[in-house]
Formats: C-alpha cells, structure tokens, sequence
C-alpha cells in the first residue's frame, strides 16, 4: 500500500518511513506542500500524512485543495500544536484523523491500519480468499494453515489482488501501487517477483496459477468457482455480487416486461398495420424489439430464447407488408418463446479458457469451412510469424478455444449444416471474450449481416473473395492495434446499474469511476480523464442532455464518446440526445454482449480519432500539439526527480531544393523516412515530433547535453550516409542541422528551451549546416 507522507522534518520523515516500511508500506516523501500536491495530482496514494506547519502551502490548506478536488483517501494530520481550534480547523479541512507530536510509530501505524479499514470500506480485518488468508495487523498471508516465507513486494502484490480480487492489474498500475517513485521498476521486475510468488504458493502446496495472467492486460487472482469467499463488501468495494447473481436479480426485475415485450411484438404482428409515414411505425418497433432480445436474452440464460428471437427479427425486417405465411411463423415463434420465457433459465455459461502458454507469438483462429483457403491463410500467416489454425466448424471452434486462447479470429458466417451459425459464435465471444478482436470474412454482406456483426463489436467485415495476402494484412494490422485499457466514468442514479457496469467492465482491465450523482462530475472529470462516459437521460438536478451540451462546449471534451443509457426509444428524445452530442444508446436492461461490444468499439473509435488529432500521418510520429504536451509532461517530471532533459530542434538542410529539383512527393516521401530514422534513433522514453514542415523536435529524458550531441551527432551520420532512392529518380542524400538546449540550465520550460534551441540551431546553419550545435 503506497503512502504519502508530507512532512519538512527530515530527521522524522526518516524515522517515520523506516518504520512504515517495516510494516510493508511503500512510503513517498514531500518536504513541502506544493511537491505534495504535485505527488498526488501525479500518483495513487491509499492514505496521506501531512504535517501542519509546511513551507509553501500549509496541511490545513492541502487538505482542504485535495478535497476540493474530489481525492477520497483517508488524511492524518501530524503536528506539534494541540490546541482544539487547530483540531477541529483540521478535521473540518477534511482530515481524518489527527496526531500530536511527538508520535510513537506503533500508533500512528494502529491509527492509519483503522483509517485504511474505514476507507477499504469495513473490510473485515482478516481477509479470506479461498485457501489464502491475508492478516493486515500481521503482513501475513497464509496458504490453508501455513504462513507464506513473503517479502515485502510479494506480500504487497498478494495483498494488491487479494483486496481486488476481480481486477485485472496491469504493469503499470502493480508498479504504480507498490514501487515508490525513488525505486522505479520495470515490467520484468513485476514479471520476477510474480514467478517468486508463485513458487512460494507451489511449496506451501497451492496451486501456482492462484495468480493468472490475463493475456495482453495483466494479472488479477485466480476467482473462486464456488463463490464461497468471505469478503463482506458493502456498496463501494466492488464487485458485491458476482455477474452471473447481478444477472439474475435484474433477470427477476424484467421477466414480467419482457413477456409483455414479446406479446406485443406477437400482436403487431398480428396486426401487420404497415404505415411507414408514421413515425411510431410499429413494424419498425416490433423489429427493434425483436432484435434487442435476440442480443439480450442469451445473457440471462435464455440461449434459445436469443435464437428464437433472431429468427422473428428476420422475419420481420423489410418493409413489405407481412405475408400470411410470415405471419404465422411469427405467431408460432413467440409463442415458442413465451414457453421458453416460463423456464428457469441455464446458468449463463463463461467458460474459462485456459491460458496459453507463452503467448508472446500472437495467434490466429480461422473459423471457416473452406479448408483450403484455410490452409492458404495459415502459410501466408506464418510467413509473416503468426501463428494460425482452422477450425472448420462452429462446434470444432469452440472446443479449440477451450484450450487454445487466439490473439483474433478470422469468422465466416455460413456453414453446410444449419445449426452451425457464425453470429452465435460471434456473439459469445463478443459477451465472454469481448478482448478478442472478430473479423468477419463471408461471402454474406447485406446490411443487416453488416449492422449486425458491427453490433456485436467485429472489427472489420471482409467480403469474399479476397487474397490471403490482403486478409492476413489487414488481420496483422487490427492485432498491431489492438490493446485497449481505459478510464470510464459512469453516472448513474440507480446502484444496480452502476455495480454491474463495474462487474461486467472492470475484470476486462478497465478503470471504472462511478458516481450516483451529476453534481460532483466536473472535477471527477477533469481527475479522471476518461476515455469514455456513460449517461443516464434522466437524473437528478441535470439530465442527460444538459450534461452533453456541457461536455461539448468544452474543446477539450469534445470528442470524449459519450454513451447514454436509456428506455427511450421515441425518437424525440434521441434525436435531442444526438443533437446535444451523444454518440451511442444502450438500451436498457443494460446486459450482455451490446454494452461490452459498443463499448469497445467506441473506445477503438475514439482511438483512432485520437490517433488522428495526435499523430502526424506523413511522418507516422507525434504532431506539434502532441509532442509538446508530452514534452511538458517530461520537464514536470524531470523537475520532481531532480533529471537533466536535453530538447533540439532538427531542421532539414536545403529541403526547399529537394521540393525544386525532384518534386513534392519525393520530398514527402524524404519527410516519411526521417520521421522512420528518428522513430527508431531514440528510446521508448524520448519524445519525438514533427513541429512544422521540415522541423522536428527531441526531449531526452536524463540525458546531458554531451550525451544528447553524441546521440544527435551519430543520427546525423547514418542519415547523412542514407542514400535515398525514389522511384524513377537518381539516388541523393539529405543532412539535417540541430540545435540543443538542456533543462533546467537553459530553461525551466518549454519555450525558454525552444529559444536557446533555435539559436542553437540558427547557428549551425550559419556555420554551413549539417552539424549539431548545443
Ligand atoms: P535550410 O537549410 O535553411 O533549412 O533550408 P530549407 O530550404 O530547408 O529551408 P526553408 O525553411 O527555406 O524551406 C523549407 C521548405 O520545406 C519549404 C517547403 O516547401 C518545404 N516543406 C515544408 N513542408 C513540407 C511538406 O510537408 N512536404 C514537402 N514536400 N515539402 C515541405
Ligand atoms: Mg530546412
Ligand atoms: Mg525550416
């Protein structure tokens, strides 16, 4: 558990982190209020210690500002004045609790142990996770009756899972929990103290795998198949009831509606009135309805039920009038699945698949009949190193996957046999597996088979024919861009919803902040950056719509997608929702495969939009906009960590006469290769960006201005060496001048760095170009 402690007494700050660590805590220190603030508004604190009396800002009004800015975790104050206005000055800034100097370590830990029980939401204090037992008074973790020999980053990990147990961590949030920013850690050291984990729970004679990797996001512990753990949540330590119970119970809410749904879609079918200058056309609403339950029904455990009321919504898609024939079938169908409505229904089937092993050769699963082309993907994939099978059937495909976990799926629709249906494959996947991206490769290709994979989250619908070439193409470039993590926020004023938005959302490695009101929302907002919000229309002090056009007004949200959960389906309101700037419905009951599948399909959207604001298409790196926030982002921390950062500015010499002699695409095409060579010069933790036509920018994080020329002048010589030949042109070569500032010497931000660079490089110019100068 991470702690921030605040403090100017360094001699005490010692003393104090020393014993903190004893008892497994991972301590940051700040001498001064406003670093303190710096650290939270930067990191993820379980509990926060600060001293009153601070240089540049006091305790009494940093706790006041991290309220203010919606930060909940539990406040100690410490100080050496015990008068009772201060206390009660304190308690009213929003501290917790509060300590008079001097403190014995033993009761500052009691009183942060109580604080932290409070704020984990009246955890019991021994928690139970299947055979492991965690006892935070002792940093003990038991396997059945036999302590586990754990360090401290092991008990921390142990403990990070066993109070989360249905969150996926990712590297970077284990790292971010349990390493301080002194001791930054890699992902292999996340990946060794896993395996020495693991090792300890196989000796103590547990099973190893109590700790799952989930591929491509992370880990998380292993959940209990008989439900029999005795975490006692309240409202806020999540998930309080499994999916499959919060399934049920809403189930139990909505089984006399959805009877009623299915009857009335049984009697306009009766009906068959057709006026398609209505609006309320109800053939068109008996169709919407039909298709909702086919997407819905299956979750609750009607898997029949959805296949019954796919095949009513085919029947009554079009907008010719109902033939007699159709009508009967229609009548026969929802009678069908009235009866089946009156079942219990199945226990909605996740199967676990097994993970596999060493998956760091990405995979492809071919599901398709046509077993040549088959087999001729399968070459082509591995030429390109992918791994490929085929399963040459629904069923065959299913039993695959069991053992066999594909990094993405290529799926016909069509099969010889009937019951072979690709849409029902592919709507498991999209509600168990929505981490798996679909394409959809068939020979089918109306609309409605296109409306309906898009619905259920395929990432691309390939018609048939096409060259195994091309598909494996276009496969390997939707896996290049595949991995989504994200923050959502979502509002909502029903609890229900809000818990089984975060049961179904967060096992998928997504972040979700809840809140039961609008009011607070702006500043959870502007904490959170979300990559996705979720809306109620109807809501207490603002509805849905006011929240949209709230949104919208501020440039920085403007493409945040929004999706709003509703019952309306008159088009009034949604056409309202849309204008205000909605981007997607979900009908409510908000269940199964079409929430995860539009989810994920906005969150790829936005993506790409984002990639499109942020990425310069000709160069393929960071646009000026991107790279200088990033850059900015690199200075604040460079400052925190006390890190030299080098920024230059290179220039293409003479480029002008590149664009003169050989044309513009050739000089185009000079500008797509640099962009290349830079990309590949500097390291994962530099920033590269294309800042106007032949100008480009370099932070290198931690890197002296002798090292940074070096660097530079090595990229010089290996592009000054490039020979450069475009198509139907002689071969030529091209230099670049530079300019180099250091942090903080020439500058404490951005511009004043820029100005020196741009000297600098002005210089070299004049000097005859090619060269660096710093
Ligand atoms: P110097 O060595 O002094 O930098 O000479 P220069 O010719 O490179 O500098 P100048 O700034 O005079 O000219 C830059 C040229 O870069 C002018 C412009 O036509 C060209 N340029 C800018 N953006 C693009 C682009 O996107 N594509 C192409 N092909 N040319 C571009
Ligand atoms: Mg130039
Ligand atoms: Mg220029």
């Amino acid at each position: 558990m991470k702690i921030l402690l605040v403090d100017d007494d360094q001699y005490l700050n010692q003393q104090l982190s020393k014993s903190l660590k004893a008892h497994n805590y991972v301590v940051d220190i700040a001498t001064d209020g406003e670093s303190g603030w710096n650290y939270i508004e930067s990191f993820e604190y379980s509990l926060v210690i600060l001293d009153i009396m601070l240089p540049k800002l006091n305790g009494i009004a940093l706790c006041r500002k991290l309220r203010s800015h919606n930060y909940q975790m539990p406040v100690l104050l410490l100080t050496a004045r015990d008068s009772c206005e201060d206390k009660v000055l304190g308690l009213d800034a929003g501290a917790d609790d509060y300590l008079v100097k001097p403190i014995r370590a033993e009761e500052l830990i009691a009183r942060m142990r109580a604080l932290l029980r409070r704020a984990t939401i009246s955890l019991p204090p021994v928690i139970h996770w299947g055979d492991l037992t965690l006892n935070p008074a002792k940093c003990e973790i038991s396997y059945q009756k036999s302590v586990l020999p754990l360090t401290p980053k092991e008990y921390g990990l142990m403990e990070l899972f066993i109070r989360s147990p249905y969150r996926v961590f990712s590297y970077d949030s284990i790292i971010e929990h349990l390493w301080s920013i002194e001791e930054p850690a890699a992902d292999n050291t996340v990946r060794a103290h896993i395996k020495s984990l693991r090792n300890k729970l196989k000796d103590a004679g547990g099973d190893p795998k109590l700790i799952e990797n989930v591929y491509g996001i992370g880990y998380r512990i292993k959940s209990l198949d008989d439900g029999s753990f005795s975490h006692q949540y309240s409202s806020l330590n999540r998930p309080p009831l499994s999916v499959d119970e919060t399934v049920t119970e809403i189930w139990a809410k909505i089984k006399d509606k959805t009877i009623a749904r299915v009857e009335s879609i049984q009697a306009i079918a009766m009906a068959n009135s057709q006026d398609l200058n209505d609006e309320n056309n109800p053939r068109q609403y008996a169709y919407i309805e039909a298709h909702k339950l086919a997407g819905s029904l299956g979750t609750f455990g009607y898997g029949r039920g959805s296949e019954i009321a796919r095949k009513i919504e085919y029947l009554l898609a079009g907008e010719q009038p109902l033939d007699t024939d159709k009508q009967t079938q229609i009548e026969k169908l929802t009678e069908d699945l009235l009866k089946e409505l009156k079942k219990t229904p199945a226990k909605p089937q996740i199967k676990e698949m097994k993970k596999h092993p060493k998956t760091t050769v990405q995979s492809l699963l071919i599901v398709d009949h046509d077993t040549i082309l088959g087999e001729q993907i399968i070459r082509e994939a591995h030429s390109r190193g992918l791994e490929a099978r085929l399963a040459p059937g629904v069923g065959i495909a299913r039993a695959m996957m069991v053992e066999y976990q594909p990094s993405i799926i290529l799926l016909e629709l069509n099969f010889p046999k009937p019951e072979e249906d690709g849409l029902m494959l592919l709507e498991d996947i999209a509600y168990h597996h929505p981490e798996i991206p679909v394409v959809i490769f068939s020979r089918r290709s109306s609309f409605i088979d296109r409306l309906t994979v898009c619905r259920l989250g395929s990432r691309a619908f390939l018609q048939k024919p096409m060259s195994s070439h091309q598909i494996v193409e276009i496969v390997t470039g939707i896996l290049n861009n595949n991995t989504i993590t994200g923050t959502i926020i979502a509002i909502n004023d029903d609890p229900q919803i809000l818990e089984l938005l975060e049961a179904l959302l967060c096992p998928l490695g997504l972040e979700v902040k809840t809140l039961n009101t609008p009011r607070k929302f702006w500043q959870v907002l502007e904490i959170s950056n979300p990559d996705l919000l979720i809306i109620d229309v109807e809501m207490p002090h603002y509805n849905g719509i006011d929240l949209c056009q709230v949104i919208r007004n501020e440039p920085r949200w403007r493409y945040l997608p929004i999706l709003v959960l509703t019952n309306h389906t008159d088009p009034e309101t949604r056409a309202e929702l849309f204008r205000a700037g909605a981007d997607d419905f979900i009908s409510k009951p908000v269940v199964g495969p079409e929430l995860i599948a539009r989810l994920f399909s906005r969150l790829h959207r936005s993506r790409l939009w984002r990639n499109i604001a942020e990425i310069d298409t000709l160069t393929g790196i960071e646009n000026r906009y991107k790279s200088t926030e990033d850059i900015n982002r690199l200075i604040r921390i460079a400052g925190r960590h006390k890190q030299p950062l080098c920024f230059a500015i290179l220039d293409l010499d003479n480029f002008k006469d590149i664009n003169d002699q050989y044309g513009h695409d050739t000089g185009d095409w000079v500008l797509h290769r640099f962009g290349e060579v830079l990309k590949k010069a500097f390291r994962q933790e530099d920033i590269v960006g294309r800042w106007g036509g032949e100008e480009f920018a370099v932070a290198m994080y931690g890197t002296y201005k002798q090292d940074a020329m070096k660097r530079l002048q090595k990229v010089l010589e290996e592009w000054r060496l490039e020979v450069l030949v475009p198509e139907d042109h002689i071969a030529f070569s091209v230099t670049f001048s530079g300019g180099v500032a250091q942090y903080p010497e020439d500058g404490h931000d951005l511009q004043l760095l820029y100005r020196v660079a741009d000297a600098n490089l002005d210089q070299a110019k004049q000097g005859g170009r090619n060269q660096i100068i710093g």
